[in-house]
């Protein structure tokens, strides 16, 4: 049946009506917000390029969670900047590692409140990768005469002794209260390695929130600043996945399944809304999505200029990222959205 019987305009002549038949709806059930956690006492300094986003020290996370919480978001995600960084990382994995103290802070004060850990060592690595950093074999005497190398050939990022440290901070996480480890580095076969460790240490109630394919991406920009873990050199495009790839992106998600992850992620959000689809299409497990820092701080700038109407894309952006399939929206709009919607 077509025009003039068939008039599309005729469901969407009011409020009543369109919000009848909209077929996606957003909740503050949703959301994850994401905390940055750093040493000191009421401590509260705003990133500067995420205004509205803070490091806080534990007690004013405490606080901050207890807001969270009392908008209906039911879990946050936690980022730690570390006293002192080393080649170990070992602020990570420490017992008394920022974020292992301020989960257990805020288990005490909010225990309903998920605590999800994100699992990294870049911000605890004195040179800011996510993995041990080894120099590279020296090539042979014809070849370096031939190629002097270049400063990406200096070093390596070594995969298999990172897992190592990634379990061990994804059992003190665990132990010190986070609810949900979610590894973020890319390594492969760290979602199995943490698995392994979580069962050993008698932790196999832990679920995994893999970030299974994260991109290398630009719009990260902001968070190296909110979390001070800029690499010292190079970049991460040996790790993190090419942003061209949406193939590449399903076998790491297949792997990360079938090492045991019990929800997926895909990060960003908003250039990778097809990608986040195609998972969705593919797999059955709980997908989650990070709208990253570069998304929010875009938004946040042209509102500043008052060239966009920030609440109305605030709204649209975390609508887009549900329509495309993601049931998991990690959010610097959690708190926001979710005073929008009550
Ligand atoms: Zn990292």
């Amino acid at each position: 049946m077509a025009f003039p019987i068939t008039r599309l305009r005729r469901l969407r002549q009011s409020e009543q009506l369109r919000s009848m038949v909209r077929e996606t709806r957003l909740s503050p059930t949703s959301f994850v917000y994401p905390m940055f956690v750093c040493p000191g006492e009421g401590v509260r300094k705003e990133v500067g390029s995420m205004p509205g986003v803070f490091n806080l020290s534990v007690d004013e996370a405490v606080t901050e969670a207890q807001a969270t919480h009392s908008l209906g978001v039911p879990a946050i995600i936690l980022f730690g900047l570390p006293e002192k960084k080393d080649e170990l990382a070992t602020g990570a994995w420490a017992d008394d590692g920022i974020v292992q103290q301020a989960a257990r802070a805020i288990k005490r004060e909010v225990p309903k409140l998920l605590i999800m850990g994100d699992v990294c060592l870049c911000e605890y690595m004195s040179h800011g990768h996510c993995g041990i950093v080894r120099a590279a074999r020296s090539q042979s005497l014809g070849a370096a005469v031939a190629s002097p190398p270049a400063v990406a050939a200096d070093y390596e990022i070594v995969n298999d002794a990172t897992l190592e440290l990634l379990a061990r901070t994804s059992v003190s996480l665990a132990r010190a209260g986070v609810d949900i480890i979610a590894p973020s580095d890319m390594m492969d076969g760290r979602v199995g390695a943490i698995r392994d460790a979580l069962d050993h240490a008698g932790l196999a109630n832990t679920p995994i929130l893999s970030y299974a394919a994260k991109f290398a991406s630009a719009f990260y920009g902001p968070f190296r600043e909110a979390a001070d873990s800029t690499p010292q050199f190079g970049d991460r495009r040996s790790y993190q996945m090419d942003g061209a790839n949406l193939r590449e992106a399903m076998r790491e998600i297949e792997l990360d399944v079938q090492e045991g992850a019990d929800m997926i992620m895909v990060k960003p959000a908003m250039p990778y809304l097809d990608v986040i689809a195609a998972a969705r299409e593919r797999f059955d497990l709980p997908l989650a999505a990070y709208q990253v820092s570069g998304e929010y701080a875009m938004i946040e700038a042209a509102a500043r200029n008052n060239w966009i109407d920030r609440d109305r894309v605030m709204m649209e952006s975390l609508v887009s990222i549900r329509r495309a399939g993601a049931s998991i929206i990690l959010t610097y709009y959690a708190k926001d959205a979710a005073r929008l919607l009550a």
